[in-house]
């Protein structure tokens, strides 16, 4: 016993040590045309190259960001102009302060207001929306479209109308669960948000995690979400326990996603909630 607990206590003490060792796995890899994809680990954006300079997406955080300011300037030669946030949390919006001496920085006005109210290390967005806004630059557009309350409010898409791509951060999981019990997320609103870009036209979906993607992967998380909603409502309006609609609810059909062992109870947990069960 005493043997196992100096393990587990060597083991713990190891992971902040084998973490700060590792350098982190960042590229650039090409979508279409002048449409790239940023990662820094499991976090990715996209930018487009146009002749009068890039337009950027989420910048991630402070020392990611300068690594792509760098990269841009070697291989593109021209400057970022314009930095737009997917949505106002922390771990896709911080470091966009690199980019500050030649870029603008758009997001939804929701999003100014989180990213003030949370003290998200960065510029908050200096030209805000409502609905829809166009970003030109170059002889290139972005179409920006807000979809309501979803993962989080503030959450924007990203359409490159000429790649026909569409950048979607947080809100379609690729073949994964949703993340953990659902934190300050709307249900219906999500579910609403994903039928809304599955009308939205586009042929490649470039998401903030995961490998890249189609319409059709945000069509098969909404029918998940569907899913759980029904199977836990059912339980809930039956008056049934926290415990019985874990061992009531079956998600056994999703068992090859990604996230299953880990969030497959925490998303029952959360969806428990959002339908009100006691
Ligand atoms: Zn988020």
């Amino acid at each position: 016993m005493r043997a196992r607990l100096a393990l587990t206590v060597l083991a713990l003490a190891a992971i902040p040590a084998l973490a700060a060792a590792q350098a982190p796995v960042r590229a650039i890899t090409k979508i279409t045309g002048e449409l790239y994809r940023f990662q820094n680990n499991g976090h990715y954006s996209v930018f487009l190259v146009t002749p009068a300079g890039v337009i950027a997406t989420d910048p991630i955080d402070k020392d990611a960001a300068g690594w792509l300011k760098a990269e841009i300037a070697t291989r593109f030669k021209v400057p970022v102009k314009y930095v737009i946030y997917s949505h106002g949390h922390a771990d896709h919006d911080s470091g966009g302060e690199v980019f500050a001496d030649t870029a603008t920085f758009v997001g939804h006005e929701v999003a100014k207001a989180m990213m003030v109210s949370d003290q998200v290390p960065g510029p908050p967005p200096q030209e805000t929306f409502k609905d829809t806004k166009t970003v030109s630059l170059g002889g290139a557009s972005v179409e920006l479209t807000y979809l309501g309350p979803n993962h989080a409010d503030g959450m924007i898409v990203m359409r490159f109308p000429k790649e026909r791509t569409l950048f979607a951060v947080d809100i379609v999981p690729i073949d994964s669960l949703a993340y953990r019990d659902f934190p300050n997320a709307n249900i219906n609103g999500w579910i609403g948000s994903l039928r809304a870009i599955e009308k939205i036209d586009f042929d490649t979906l470039a998401p903030g995690h995961g490998p890249m993607a189609t319409r059709d992967h945000a069509r098969r998380h909404r029918e998940y979400l569907e899913d759980l909603q029904a199977q836990v409502t059912a339980q809930v309006k039956a008056g049934k326990s926290l415990a019985d609609t874990k061992a009531a609810v079956d998600l056994t059909k999703y068992k090859a996603w990604g996230g299953y062992d880990g969030s497959r109870d925490l998303n029952i947990d959360g969806m428990f909630r959002m339908m009100g069960g006691k």
